[in-house]
């Protein structure tokens, strides 16, 4: 048996192996605060042979146990009865299967997003290609969907913090949605909106294998005043180039626990748009009432954090701009720039026992995000 952490997204340091139980942990990069995110594959794996993974540093095995990919398989979460406790599972090797690979949750590479792509190649309304070049000389991609120079931008971003996989899968969502209509611009969306996806916004962090949140000095999406990193340059230019924006920045949550196990909105620090924010979320928490818990993450609204709350979800007094202002995040620089609507999307990593996270929920909650968007511009005038 083999340990690699040398692939897209590893991460993992192996202290040592004795009789079948690994020991090691997360490699905290760049980082101001501790963290959570792993991911290393095995090889050289014999059927049948037991294993057990112990974590050094901290608590990183979620409730459904780490997500897996054996052989070829698609991710999933292993199960609850392989999670021994918060810092070890174990598992066997199944049938006709050489190697598996796990991960604090289930991944979204760029691979995942050329598939993606790739269905959409003879799409007429759809354009791709490359943003920019990363700080490390990698191509940055992007999407536009819609009329080209329609009068209004609706910017699409994830992974600002490189670890944040969830966000790509709601993305997708969005994104299928948009375009599954017969006629997809004569709806609100498209019909008024030209839509910009930038699905990797840490695109060095992500294939490196970072965690990205909180680096030192700040993360990309604390960068919004400096402009230090070229993405975050490019998302901007994106922004100005008309004056109606909408944009929505799709991120996880931290790892699990409290509103960290629910999808929420994060409200801008300027109240016009935390209002329309929230009017926004009326739309969405309308929609998921009639979605089944297998199909879709339910978001209720409740737990959208307001401008009051800290990081925690505890209400603090005192007026309405208590959490940190600089450096600006995009969802706050967006707020500045006059977007119509703009928010952080928190989709849990894990979810709660009757709603779980999976790729389809985590899709179907990005589809009836697009649609609540439809909605909530149906009721606007301007
Ligand atoms: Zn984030």
């Amino acid at each position: 048996m083999r340990i690699v952490t040398d692939i897209p997204g590893g991460n993992f340091a192996v202290e040592k192996i004795e009789n079948n139980v690994i020991y090691g942990h997360q490699e905290l990069r760049d980082t101001t605060e501790w963290w959570f995110y792993w991911r290393f594959r095995m090889t050289e794996l014999v059927q049948g042979d037991n294993y057990r993974v112990e974590f050094t540093n901290g608590e990183v095995v979620g409730y459904w146990g780490p997500a897996v990919k054996f052989g070829q398989e698609d991710w999933h979460f292993i199960g609850e009865e392989h999670r021994v406790s918060g810092s070890c599972f174990t598992f066997t090797v199944p049938e006709h299967c050489d190697t598996a690979e796990f991960a604090f949750c289930i991944p979204y590479d760029v691979e995942n997003w050329n598939r993606f792509v790739e269905k959409y190649r003879d799409n007429p309304l759809v354009e791709t290609g490359v943003l920019c070049l990363s700080e490390k000389g990698r191509e940055v991609p992007y999407m536009r969907i819609g009329k080209k120079g329609n009068h209004g931008t609706f910017m699409l971003t994830a992974r600002h913090h490189a670890c944040e996989s969830t966000g790509n899968y709601l993305m997708e969502g969005i994104i299928d949605h948009l375009l599954s209509w017969d006629n997809p611009l004569i709806y609100p969306v498209l019909q008024r909106y030209e839509v910009m996806v930038v699905p990797f916004v840490d695109l060095d962090g992500i294939v490196d294998g970072d965690q990205g949140k909180a680096r030192a000095p700040h993360d990309h999406n604390r960068d919004y005043q400096e402009g230090r990193y070229i993405t975050v340059r490019k998302v901007k230019e994106l922004a100005k180039r008309t004056d109606d924006l909408i944009a929505i920045d799709c991120h996880s949550p931290y790892k699990w626990g409290g509103m960290s196990d629910v999808p929420y909105m994060v409200r801008p620090t300027t109240k016009k748009n935390a209002l329309r924010t929230a009017e926004l979320g009326r739309e969405l928490r309308l929609n998921c009432m009639f979605q089944k818990p297998e199909d879709c993450l339910i978001y209720e609204q409740l737990l959208d954090k307001h401008v009051q709350m800290d990081w925690d979800g505890n209400f603090l007094e005192g007026g309405d701009t208590l959490r940190e202002k600089p450096p600006l995040a995009c969802d706050d620089w967006m707020a500045e720039s006059g977007a119509r609507v703009c928010t952080s999307f928190e989709t849990t990593y894990f979810g709660r026992p009757w709603n779980r996270t999976s790729q389809k929920t985590m899709r179907g909650l990005g589809g009836q995000l697009a649609l609540a968007l439809e909605h909530y511009l149906m009721m606007q005038e301007d």
